[in-house]
């Protein structure tokens, strides 16, 4: 299959992974579709006219669902605006109204690929997405935690003063209030973090703690300042859509569906998970503490919750 992506929501978070997948020439064809054909269609032109200066040749265009039948991704960025004050959660009944409306029209464009959602609450959304379509669990992922593991390796590397690309360390749990690190998991090179905390070497416990609290909170200074995130999820969606066409192989901590691993099933939650061409090729499960197990059976919990109001059985008729 050629590597055709298509987005569909070509909002701030939808332009930005469209602009990340042009600037590393992640693709050769990308179509853009949302309801706002005419914001599509000046976006593709807008895109088209850096194409000089991109690693790679590209079609770039406004299309339509017709056009996802040989593509090889779809990722679903159309969504609510956040809105200062309002948690993920706080979006989910006008989310699912959108998921619907989107998942019906890929089903009946004959699309074969795989879905990668966005959308917040977006563990929610992407249970919801795998439900709707009927595909299977491995070809529908959320980003789940990718970009809050991002965040937290940019945190941590910031303070230990080592390359972000040496911070091995993971984010899990729901993309929002409850999600928490296994420190136990994190390192910096070779060096388990919690071990360096406990010598004080270049960083405290309590300093990790706060990097936690920062990560888990950063979204709402970012719409604060800005009224919106979409650099850092745009290159997440990026990254994820890198590993699945490229057939990597690689460990990122994506919105997954648990089937009796970390003793939970029927629910989609973010986990170190393997990705290549065919979506999630495994979930990792760590060995969690009690802590650690406590704090993530509390966050399926929430999920589960927020599954059960959406009425998705009714949803499917
Ligand atoms: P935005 O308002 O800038 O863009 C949303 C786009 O979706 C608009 O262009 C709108 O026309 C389009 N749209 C709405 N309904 C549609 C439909 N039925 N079909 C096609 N297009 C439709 O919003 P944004 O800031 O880009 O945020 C989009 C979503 O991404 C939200 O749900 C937001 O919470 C989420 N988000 C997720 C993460 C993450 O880490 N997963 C991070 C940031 C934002």
């Amino acid at each position: 299959m050629k590597s055709k992506v298509a987005i569909i929501g070509t909002g701030m978070v939808g332009m930005s992974y469209a602009y990340s997948m042009v600037n590393q020439g992640i693709c050769e064809e990308l179509v853009l579709i949302d309801i706002n054909k005419e914001k599509t269609e000046g976006e593709a032109i807008d895109l088209n006219h850096g194409l000089s200066f991109a690693p790679r040749k590209m079609k770039i265009y406004s299309g339509d669902y017709a056009d996802l039948k040989d593509a090889a991704l779809v990722c679903i960025t159309a969504g609510p605006p956040p809105i200062e004050g309002e948690t993920r959660l706080d979006t989910l009944h006008k989310s699912i109204g959108v998921m619907k409306n989107i998942i019906g029209s890929i089903k009946a464009s004959g699309f074969d690929g795989i879905i990668l959602i966005a959308t917040n609450p977006v563990d929610i959304m992407t249970y919801a997405a795998w439900k709707l379509s009927g595909f299977d669990k491995s070809r529908v992922i959320g980003s789940g935690t990718t970009l809050d593991s991002a965040r937290l390796r940019s945190a941590l590397a910031d303070k230990l003063d080592i390359n972000q690309k040496n911070i091995h360390a993971y984010v899990i749990g729901e993309h929002g209030d409850s999600q928490f690190v296994p420190w136990s998991y994190a390192l910096c090179g070779v060096q388990p973090i919690y071990h360096m905390a406990s010598k004080n070497k270049g960083i405290s416990f309590e300093e990790l703690a706060d990097i936690e609290d920062e990560v888990r909170n950063i979204a709402y200074k970012i719409i604060k300042a800005k009224k919106a995130t979409y650099y850092g999820i745009g290159m997440s969606l990026a990254r994820i859509t890198k590993a699945i066409l490229e057939n990597e192989n690689s460990i990122l901590s994506v919105s997954a569906y648990l089937d009796g691993q970390y003793g939970h099933d029927d629910v989609y939650i973010s986990v170190p998970s393997v990705i290549n061409k065919d979506g999630v090729r495994e979930v990792i499960e760590l060995p969690l503490d009690k802590g650690e197990k406590e704090k993530f059976d509390k966050s399926v919990v929430v999920m589960k919750e927020n599954i059960g109001k959406l009425d998705l059985e009714n949803n499917l008729k």
